[in-house]
């Protein structure tokens, strides 16, 4: 647990659209949340990450307000033969500031490993994205008690070769993948568990200034209703938000977290 005060970490709540809509159903959903959030106050950061194809609706939707865009993937080569991948360039380009990488589903449906999430995040920090990287254990591995040491060979396979500055670029999420979608979320003493123990695994690679600094999110069926307890806890910076995101009132009321 780090004895810092929250005061030094801004929290972030970035909603993952996943697979879900349209430019044009996109496009309504930005609108929604820019009427519904605009003009709140800039003590915590939102982020939306509609799919590739909706990119530049939303980012057209939500120019000039708090709301910022993210990505759900990015390849680490800037150009080439890579059929169905997204430069890094390109998400700039259509107004991404943010990209989610190492999401439990495409590790576990498309076969992403820690070797392409280290990829991933590194060229996103270099063109100036800032990476969600994405860490979390399945249920099996929970209950065979591992989930500490798949989530530290996780981030330690992601954060490999990054040093302290480009890890003050980014956030880790922490995902546990039984409570992805499955309306099952960690408690928050679970979640505090795992977050305490991703910033002791930073700090011994980077040391306790950068650890200390790092925004840690907690995703796993975070609604209205739990997001306030999980705030509460000392090393909870904030919440990646799937299916809670696809609703205005919603995501509004998770970014509007009492801690
Ligand atoms: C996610 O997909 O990152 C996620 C946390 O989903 P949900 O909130 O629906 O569990």
């Amino acid at each position: 647990m780090s004895d810092n005060p929250r005061v030094s970490r801004k929290p972030v709540i970035a909603g993952n659209w996943k697979m879900h809509g349209t430019a044009a159903e996109a496009r309504r959903l930005a609108a929604g949340l820019r009427q519904r959030l605009a003009g709140k106050r800039g003590d915590r950061e939102i982020v939306v990450a509609p799919p590739y194809t909706a990119l530049g609706a939303v980012a057209d939707e939500l120019s000039g307000t708090p709301i910022e865009i993210g990505a759900q993937n990015v390849h680490w080569e800037a150009r080439g033969a890579f059929t169905g991948e997204i430069s890094a360039a390109m998400l700039l380009e259509i107004g991404c500031r943010w990209v989610i990488v190492g999401h439990s589903e495409r590790r576990q449906l498309f076969g992403e490993t820690d070797e392409n999430v280290k990829r991933r995040a590194r060229a996103a920090i270099a063109a100036g994205l800032a990476p969600i990287v994405c860490v979390g254990e399945t249920l099996a591995e929970r209950d065979a008690n591992r989930t500490l040491e798949v989530v530290e060979r996780q981030l330690r396979g992601a954060l490999l070769d990054l040093g302290a500055a480009d890890i003050r670029s980014l956030c880790i999420a922490y995902e546990p993948v039984w409570a992805i979608g499955t309306g099952r979320t960690a408690t928050p003493e679970q979640a505090e568990e795992v977050h305490a123990e991703i910033r002791r695994v930073v700090a011994d690679l980077v040391g306790d200034e950068t650890s200390d600094r790092l925004r840690i999110l907690y995703g796993g069926s975070v609604k209205p209703d739990n997001i306030d307890s999980l705030m509460k806890e000392p090393d909870i910076d904030g919440a990646l938000v799937g299916g809670a995101s696809l609703e205005v009132e919603s995501f509004a009321r998770i970014v509007e977290f009492r801690s």
